[in-house]
């Protein structure tokens, strides 16, 4: 689109803008790249940040690295995580949450161990691939404001000290916590009850500790809530609760470091990468869209990281919106498609936030009571299981008697996996024996929804496991609608 036109002074013009290039940004530009749309990403640092604050991600954010084509990059420098511990002050277990060794039905690992610079530019180089997406660099955005025809960008140039006018068709403040797209939407956030301060400390071990081991472990010690988290190679991490009356800037001393972390190793056997103080909050903006504006990733909520989940849902933002937006300056749906992003995404974020302030009140010992089931008893631990929310209220098709959750990736009879045959497409997975008249089909032809009639007894024994002789799949592989019937398949294809 050439928006010159409509104002003399604008320097430039996409169809998306994103302003912010962390993980969620970057995997949102990688998206839009692959959907053809013209994107430019605004990005205040020169650089990807080069600490990590992530180290978790789980099956179905690779499952979202797959669809923009980055796994085979990504796989290599990850670690599968046997899982996470709860334990007393006396090391006794009292919560179990083993991961899974073998692929879940999504087709990857349920938890992987991850260097978050390792990711990031990854993301960053895959971005090389698509002559329709931009990165500029050391560019503030420094105010949004909407006209009839778009969004205006004010940003500096911070290379040049130039002030610019840029003009998007829609704007996503993937701007991180503090994100300025967050306060000109809306109100205040609302506030899920969370917020402590806590040391975060990245070690790179000297020799080999296997004592230390590859679980996570939480120490749920009133006295020192603490975190272990066995990074990649040697990379260690543990995240240690300040109390209220400790000073930050003292607390980050190496010689404090050590004394907190003397109960694990000692300097002789790590070397201290960095240790920097985090507030953890717990937090879900309202609304996330006024317009042609809208809010991914930790601008429109965050978590503690308890579950390793914060990231992760901004990458789930991100896989939920760009199909949408893509379809709507395609002409393919009006811009009410994207009211559907916060009524899906807000609730189900909710689900894991409020999880990892549950599990936050059992590692700080606030809450311990509230957070176990009846009759724990330390040493005879429960186990957890990994929690899969379902969609809030938003798209559906077809017969809605299926949870609206991320659908299982089969290998097809080919040999190819499901989204590589799908893309980042709707899907039409239908059971054998089912047939399509060729009105139905000209009609998900000019939907772009790929029709699947495969044998594969995983994809067959999925369908008929459900009772269904038809499932329709967004392009963020989530349930959209499902047939029973022939009557049914008519209204799904019909809705699709
Ligand atoms: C200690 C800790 C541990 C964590 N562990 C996990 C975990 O294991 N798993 C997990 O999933 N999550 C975890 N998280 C959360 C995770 O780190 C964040 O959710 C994630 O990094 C957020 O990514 P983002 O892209 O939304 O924001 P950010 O990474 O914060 O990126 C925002 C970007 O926007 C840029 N920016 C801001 N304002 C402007 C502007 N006006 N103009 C231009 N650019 C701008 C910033 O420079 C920045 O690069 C953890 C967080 C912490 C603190």
């Amino acid at each position: 689109m050439d928006a010159r036109k409509h104002c003399a002074a604008e320097h430039e013009s996409a169809d998306v803008v994103i302003v912010g290039y962390g993980p969620v940004g970057g995997t949102l530009a990688n998206l839009l790249g692959q959907c053809g749309i013209a994107t430019l990403v605004l990005e205040r640092e020169q650089a990807a940040y080069h600490l990590p604050r992530a180290v978790h991600f789980d099956d179905e954010c690779m499952r979202v690295f797959q669809t923009i084509g980055l796994a085979e990059a990504i796989e290599p420098l990850v670690h599968v995580s046997p899982g996470m511990r709860f334990v007393d002050p006396a090391g006794l277990p009292i919560l179990e949450w083993p991961r899974q060794q073998a692929r879940t039905p999504v087709g990857w690992h349920a938890s992987y161990r991850f260097h978050q610079p390792e990711l990031e530019c990854i993301l960053r180089q895959g971005l090389a691939r698509f002559p329709t997406v931009r990165v500029r660099t050391r560019v503030e955005a420094l105010a949004v404001d909407e006209d009839a025809a778009g969004v205006i960008i004010r940003a500096e140039d911070l290379n040049t000290g130039r002030l610019e006018r840029i003009r998007a068709r829609y704007v996503v403040g993937c701007d991180g916590a503090r994100s300025f797209i967050r306060r000109k939407i809306g109100e205040t956030p609302d506030d899920l009850r969370f917020d402590e301060r806590w040391l975060v400390v990245d070690l790179l071990l000297k020799q080999p500790k296997p004592e230390l081991g590859d679980w996570s472990v939480q120490y749920c010690n009133p006295a020192r809530p603490a975190t272990y988290v066995r990074g990649t190679g040697n990379r260690r991490r543990w995240e240690i609760a300040l109390r209220d009356d400790e000073d930050t800037a003292e607390m980050v001393r190496p010689e404090k470091v050590w004394a907190l972390l003397a109960p694990w190793l000692t300097p002789n056997e790590a070397e201290l990468e960095r240790a920097a103080c985090y507030r953890f909050q717990s937090i879900v903006a309202r609304p996330w869209r006024l317009g042609r504006l809208l809010l991914a990733g930790d601008a429109a909520h965050q978590t503690p990281p308890f579950l390793g989940q914060g990231m992760c849902a901004g990458i789930r933002d991100a896989a939920n919106l760009a199909w949408k937006l893509a379809r709507v300056l395609r002409g393919l749906d009006d811009a009410g498609l994207l009211d559907s992003y916060e009524t899906e995404r807000a609730p189900h974020v909710r689900e894991y936030i409020a999880l990892a302030v549950r599990l936050g009140g059992l590692i700080n010992t606030k809450a311990m009571q509230a957070a176990l089931p009846d009759g724990t008893r330390p040493g005879e631990p429960v186990t957890m299981d990994t929690i899969k929310p379902e969609l809030g209220p938003g798209l559906s098709a077809g017969w809605t008697g299926l949870p609206r959750q991320v659908v299982p990736q089969p290998v097809l009879s080919d040999g190819q996996r499901l989204d590589a045959h799908v893309g980042y497409r709707h899907a039409l997975l239908l059971r054998a024996g089912t047939t399509l008249d060729a009105a139905a089909l000209d009609r998900l032809g000019n939907r772009d929804v790929v029709v699947v009639k495969d044998t594969a007894p995983a994809l067959q024994s999925f369908l008929s496991g459900h009772g269904v002789i038809a499932v329709a799949v967004r392009p963020d592989r989530y349930l959209l609608g499902a047939a029973r019937d022939a009557a049914e398949l008519a209204t799904l294809v019909q809705q699709i």
